[in-house]
């Protein structure tokens, strides 16, 4: 789950760490008279879930609340487009007008999942900003990467390692390892799957300042964090994952032809990779849950539907928990209500095989059942031709 970068701010200087000074507007208007309050010169800054705003004209320097105003009404009239959100773009909801700091220099630092070392990783380099992914790409060494062990925590004398490679040296140095520190522990305590403060700044007044920040929590934690669900923007994700959430339905747009009805996550990732295999190129991962009512397997088929790019679906159920019969029904009845003309490939096994066959063989729709999964992939990429 992500969050914008001024709710990150906001819990960052929960944990003493410095933001400048700043508001949330959701008009020009409000923009204008946050403006006024910073002292007319500002950063405008578009609040989407995706980084590279800077480079796209998403994060501007002001020198009056008229021109703040001006921007503002351009960015809520327009799709931010950056290399983080794909060619569609995301429409900016919420813009955030901070006081404008002189910066000496720019940082990254940031806490994330090393998954394959099962651990926190912190990565830190002294050529921090918009470029960050042109030095990780060109000068590696750049980087400096210190792996968490989560027994023994991070200690100081990490942190201050992380702070002189940084180039950091004394009280600068000692409150970078006080911020280094506090990172860490705002990333346990909140489950993050990340915390990305790049840049962090040193200012030309000489103080440490997070001026960007980006946090996103680990899904599996969000029932530990009562706060976390009223802070989704809802304007910034895709509406079929919205509705996918409602019905509590695993679902992710790819970009293929071939849309995927599937349970369990196991068997949903396996059928991506056969389709991929015999030549066709999956719509979508669509986890339905282990004991899934006809009523979910409906909407399911519904969601699958209403992305346009679909030109075919393919059904892959394992009943050992769910019946086949039910499935079929569920099939069957969504089908119809959306009058569904597009071909349909179903393999099922488990309890009530046979029956849910005969039901979708005699259901007149333009549907065929497959005995396996390698089968069911053979198929419906040659009904698509
Ligand atoms: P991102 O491009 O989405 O990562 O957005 P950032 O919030 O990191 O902003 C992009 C760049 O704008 C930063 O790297 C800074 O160089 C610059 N910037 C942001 N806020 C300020 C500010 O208050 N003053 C100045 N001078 N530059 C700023
Ligand atoms: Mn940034």
């Amino acid at each position: 789950m992500n969050i914008h970068e001024y709710q990150a701010k906001e819990i960052l200087s929960g944990y003493d760490i410095a933001v400048p000074r700043g508001r949330v507007c959701l008009t020009a208007d409000q923009v204008e008279r946050a403006a006024k309050m910073m002292g007319g010169h500002c950063v405008v800054k578009a609040q989407i879930y995706a980084g590279g705003r800077g480079k796209a004209g998403g994060v501007k320097v002001v020198h009056h609340p008229e021109q703040a105003q001006e921007l503002a009404k351009e960015l809520f009239a327009r799709k931010l487009v950056t290399p983080q959100t794909g060619p569609e773009g995301l429409r900016v909801r919420r813009i955030l007008v901070e006081e404008a700091v002189e910066i000496a220099r720019e940082f990254y630092l940031s806490i994330t999942l090393d998954r394959g070392a099962s651990r926190y990783i912190l990565i830190a380099s002294a050529e921090g900003g918009v470029e960050i992914e042109e030095v990780a790409a060109k000068t590696p060494d750049k980087i400096h990467k210190l792996t968490i062990d989560p027994l023994t925590g991070l200690r100081s004398y990490q942190a201050r390692k992380i702070a002189l490679a940084l180039g950091l040296t004394g009280s600068l140095c000692e409150d970078c390892v006080e911020l280094i520190l506090s990172l860490y522990r705002a990333c346990l305590e909140k489950d993050c799957a990340l915390v990305e403060v790049n840049p962090l700044v040193v200012t030309k007044a000489g103080w440490l300042m997070a001026m960007d920040a980006k946090m996103s929590f680990d899904d599996n934690a969000i029932y530990r964090h009562r706060e976390y669900p009223d802070m989704v923007d809802y304007s910034q994700l895709d509406t079929l994952e919205i509705t996918a959430g409602k019905y509590d339905l695993a679902y992710i747009k790819l970009d293929g032809t071939i849309g995927c009805l599937v349970n369990g996550a196991g068997l949903a990732m396996a059928t991506l990779d056969v389709l991929n295999e015999c030549g066709g190129k999956p719509a979508n991962f669509l986890d339905v849950g282990g004991g899934a009512s006809r009523e979910k397997v409906a909407e399911a088929f519904k969601i699958i539907l209403q992305d346009p790019d679909v030109k075919g679906i393919f059904v892959n159920i394992f009943g050992g928990i769910m019946r086949c019969d039910v499935i079929a029904q569920g099939v069957i009845e969504a089908a119809n209500e959306v009058h569904c003309p597009l071909p349909i490939v179903v393999r099922m096994d488990g309890s009530q095989v046979e029956e849910g066959k005969r039901l979708l063989t005699t259901s007149g729709l333009n549907v065929q059942c497959a005995d396996n999964l390698g089968d069911g992939a053979q198929r419906i990429v040659k009904m698509l031709g």
